[in-house]
């Protein structure tokens, strides 16, 4: 499926479909008695499963299998990993790479599940308009970064609400009503956002971060970014590198430095001390933050993201 929409596209796309509603509800089916079973969800990451959260609520037990704070990139699923994703109604991956090129653990996992779990796994990624890495057009080399832009993480939630009413038609209703509530809430930061990036002066606007991961977010909000590795997968903080980011970065005025929550923050450590830069702040990129902590969902992750590097880029 292709469903190329730019962000402005996507989010007026929403603002239509939280007028009408995308899921006609069968009311003959209201009359039926309610089963006490409840859908049975896998997610590969925490994103995934609190945007499932936020729309399935009590209807769905929900197995996250890359835990806080770890990263989804590389993974090694435990036995009850492949016990829950063998007895899933639905399976929700991010797709584009992260977990499912050739050879990565998801699609290994997936192998040898069989056809029948096959089956039942989504990427949520789908319809997203997907960017490469830098310099590479080949298929293998896609960014999978895209629920780093609000306006994606509005298509994960429709591309899910989508799957867990297919699976479960009865309660159809009740998903499409808590996507577009979740939805429209994502919309409006999106616009705040918008509307703060609006009043940095150009000179300054850079996001400066360990791994490449913001091209996405960059993309929505026409802020360039630069780091020190391009993708997690293929690691990590050589001083070429370093030194690379370090020079370019002499010829900027970009007030701010970032480091994420889910990698080593020595190189960016190295990098501000070279270049006098402050690190202004850890994003959270690959993971929510652990259950309490400030970013534990993907709403206030993306909020605190937003908020912070507006903030960094105003100094
Ligand atoms: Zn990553």
């Amino acid at each position: 499926m292709t469903r190329l929409l730019p962000l402005t596209a996507a989010v007026a796309a929403l603002i239509g479909l939280a007028a009408c509603g995308h899921t006609q509800p069968k009311t003959s089916e209201a009359t039926k008695p309610m089963l006490a079973k409840t859908v049975s969800v896998v997610a590969t990451d925490t994103i995934i499963g609190d945007i499932a959260k936020n729309i399935a609520k009590d209807k769905a037990t929900i197995h996250v299998i890359v835990p806080v704070g770890q990263d989804p990139h590389e993974y090694d699923p435990k036995p009850a990993d492949v016990s829950a994703t063998g007895k899933a109604d639905v399976i929700l991956y991010n797709g584009i790479n992260l977990e499912n090129a050739p050879g990565a653990w998801f699609t290994k996992m997936m192998a040898n599940e069989g056809p029948k779990a096959q089956k039942k796994s989504f990427a949520v990624s789908d319809g997203v308009e997907v960017i490469h890495l830098q310099g590479k057009q080949e298929a293998a080399k896609l960014d999978p970064h895209a629920w780093l832009s609000v306006g994606n993480g509005i298509i994960y939630a429709q591309n899910i609400a989508k799957h867990l009413s297919d699976a479960d038609p009865k309660n159809a209703t009740f998903y499409n009503n808590n996507m577009v509530a979740y939805t429209t809430k994502l919309a409006k930061l999106h616009k705040e956002a918008q509307a703060k990036f609006d009043k940095i002066p150009a000179a300054k606007k850079l996001i400066v971060t360990s791994e490449g991961c913001f091209k996405y977010f960059g993309k929505a909000y026409n802020i360039p970014s630069a780091y020190i590795w391009e993708i997690n997968t293929e690691e990590e903080g050589t001083p070429a590198q370093i030194s690379t980011l370090v020079r370019k970065l002499k010829k900027t005025k970009t007030p701010a430095l970032f480091v994420e929550s889910s990698v080593n923050g020595k190189p960016m450590a190295t990098v501000a001390k070279d270049t006098g830069i402050p690190i202004h702040a850890t994003l959270f990129t690959d993971s929510i933050a652990a259950p309490g902590q400030q970013g534990d969902n993907y709403y206030d992750m993306m909020k605190w993201n937003l908020d912070k590097i507006a903030e960094g880029l105003s100094k």
